[in-house]
């Protein structure tokens, strides 16, 4: 069982005024936004321009200027990889788990050490995150994810069962028969790391397709892997939106499993096309999906009050409402919500957003133009919602980048869509109810959405606490008292959610990890049977 100890966390930069740490980042985010970065395949541990069609990729929040080029692959390139793939296979599904620890530990080392401040910069820059947004992602969340995984990895060679006299068990934890195919969403570099990563740390070839707007910080990524000694071709990476690469790998016989992060549509898609080609695969092929959330707060009367604040603000407008976790509804009682309400409002009113390299900023913009066209018809259907009072923001403005306000509404309808529907984006549904009606909203919060993975009780009622548990046990998977739903602690915060939130394999722990192997038991006895007739037959 596990012995080994736990890697400590890391502690994230806070980037006072006027520090070092302030400076450094600085010249890297400006060193990394004033050139045009040319990002393709990597192949073999080669980079190659891929000969389809080049994307010109922009700043979130100053759209006119392109950061990088994105050249697709043809599907003779998707094969390839895929050829690089299975022919490294052979030599890395034959190493230990050890040695491979050793290499992902190293990865960790090397982002601490050296390559911090640059995947930071560039995850600041391409998905328009605050410094503080960038440094738990891209830094404390990156390098905690991969020493803890190589930790549980150490800790799953240990799991075996128990011998006795006369016959040993001895689980030999394989690799999966084939390639796993890691597809990753825009909004966390952290996520990347662990789907383009967890797979290879169990002995398995990886082709991980990032989504194009997260390629810089996927290219850093790769080009670490490589220089911590990670075998060429144990991942490979191919850009695209996603079906024309899926066209050739989900089509192939080695498919051995997705790992996959994103919306519940994409998932849904993959999960189709993988039955429609049962009869293809060598392998019945593992899939797992960590997609949308409907994330939600419930204050009890007994909560405390700036806390409760805190946390909705915090949780619904960081990373402009672009987490999976996000509070996207708040459920509060009238007699909180009268003393609440007017600061509520007025900090969200407050919060600033521009620009990623002013650091007095909270926010910086949606992730790219299909986003921003999609919240603004959502903001425009909100204002012309009869069950909707917009209380603070509700406008968008592209002129510069891809900036929509920080939004809190009302609806007295806590049926209305804008308490189930995923907006992923910073527009936050607060519902008022009658103290007395504390049990009924609960049933009402299970129920509305189809989405089941971050919530928050605020209660100071430990006796209110335990029902509300019990109750909602089915709601979410990541369960949050007195904090926001926000904010996961790699290795100490498995993250992941049900029913339409995903197949809940919980990113990032041991229980992750067991996903991709499949493991052979082999038997040694020292004493079997010498007679063909059973005592019974005497
Ligand atoms: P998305 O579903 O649009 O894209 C995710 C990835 O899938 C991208 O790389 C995209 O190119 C790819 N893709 C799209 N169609 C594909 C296809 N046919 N074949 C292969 N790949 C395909 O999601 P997004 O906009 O990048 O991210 C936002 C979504 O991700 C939200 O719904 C959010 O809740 C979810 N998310 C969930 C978690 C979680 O842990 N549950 C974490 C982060 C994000």
């Amino acid at each position: 069982m596990p012995t080994s100890t736990y890697p400590t966390n890391t502690v994230p930069r806070l980037f006072l005024p006027q520090t070092a740490d302030v400076t450094e980042i600085s010249q890297k985010i400006a060193e990394l936004s004033n050139q045009v970065h040319d990002l393709s395949l990597v192949i073999g541990g080669k980079k190659i321009t891929g000969s389809g069609k080049k994307i010109s990729v922009s700043l979130p929040h100053r759209k006119a200027e392109q950061y990088a080029t994105v050249t697709l692959p043809s599907v003779d390139e998707i094969k390839n990889a895929l050829d690089n793939a299975l022919e490294a296979r052979e030599k890395w599904s034959q190493t230990s788990v050890s040695q491979r620890v050793a290499i992902f530990n190293k990865v960790a080392d090397l982002i601490e050490n050296k390559y911090k401040n640059l995947l930071v910069a560039a995850t600041m820059i391409g998905q328009s995150k605050t410094v503080f947004q960038g440094e738990i992602d891209a830094a404390a969340g990156l390098i905690d994810s991969i020493r803890f995984n190589s930790k549980f990895a150490l800790d799953i060679e240990k799991m075996q069962p128990p011998d006795s006299e006369v016959t040993n068990i001895a689980l030999d934890y394989r690799p999966l028969e084939g390639f796993v195919y890691a597809i990753t969403p825009f909004n966390f570099t952290t996520t990347s790391a662990i789907l383009s990563t967890a797979p290879a740390l169990m002995g398995n070839v990886v082709i991980w397709k990032p989504s194009i707007t997260a390629m810089l910080p996927s290219h850093i990524l790769m080009d670490i892997y490589k220089e911590a000694g990670l075998p060429d071709g144990v991942i490979n990476l191919v850009p695209g939106y996603g079906p024309e690469v899926s066209k050739v790998l989900l089509t192939n016989e080695y498919l051995a499993g997705i790992y996959f992060t994103g919306s519940t549509k994409v998932f849904r898609q993959l999960w189709q096309q993988v039955g429609n080609n049962l009869d293809t695969y060598r392998n019945f092929p593992r899939l797992v999906g960590e997609t949308g959330g409907k994330g939600f707060v419930i204050a009890h009367p007994t909560a405390d009050r700036d806390r409760l604040i805190s946390a909705i603000v915090r949780s619904g407008f960081e990373y402009q409402g672009q987490k999976c976790s996000a509070c996207s509804r708040a459920y509060i009682p009238q007699s909180v919500w009268d003393e609440i309400k007017d600061k509520l409002v007025a900090e969200v009113r407050d919060l600033k957003f521009g620009q990623i390299e002013d650091f007095k900023n909270f926010m910086g913009a949606v992730i790219d133009e299909a986003s921003f066209n999609r919240l603004s018809t959502v903001l425009k259907n909100l204002s012309a919602d009869p069950e909707i009072e917009i209380l603070a923001g509700g406008k968008s403005d592209s002129s510069t980048g891809y900036f929509v306000e920080p939004t809190l509404v009302i609806s007295k309808n806590p049926k209305n869509k804008v308490f189930s529907d995923e907006y992923f984006g910073p527009i936050l549904a607060i519902h008022v109810f009658p103290d007395n009606q504390f049990e009924a909203i609960l049933e009402t919060i299970d129920q509305v959405s189809a989405y089941a993975l971050t919530g928050s009780i605020f209660c100071e009622d430990s006796a209110v606490v335990t029902e509300v548990l019990e109750k909602l046990r089915n709601s979410a998977g990541s369960m949050n008292v007195n904090d926001k739903p926000t904010g996961a602690v790699m290795g100490k915060h498995p993250f992941g959610g049900s029913r339409a939130s995903g197949t809940n394999d919980k990113a990032g722990s041991l229980q992750g990890l067991l996903r991709w192997t499949s493991p052979r038991v082999v038997r040694t006895v020292t004493t079997s049977a010498t007679d063909v007739k059973h005592p019974h037959q005497l």
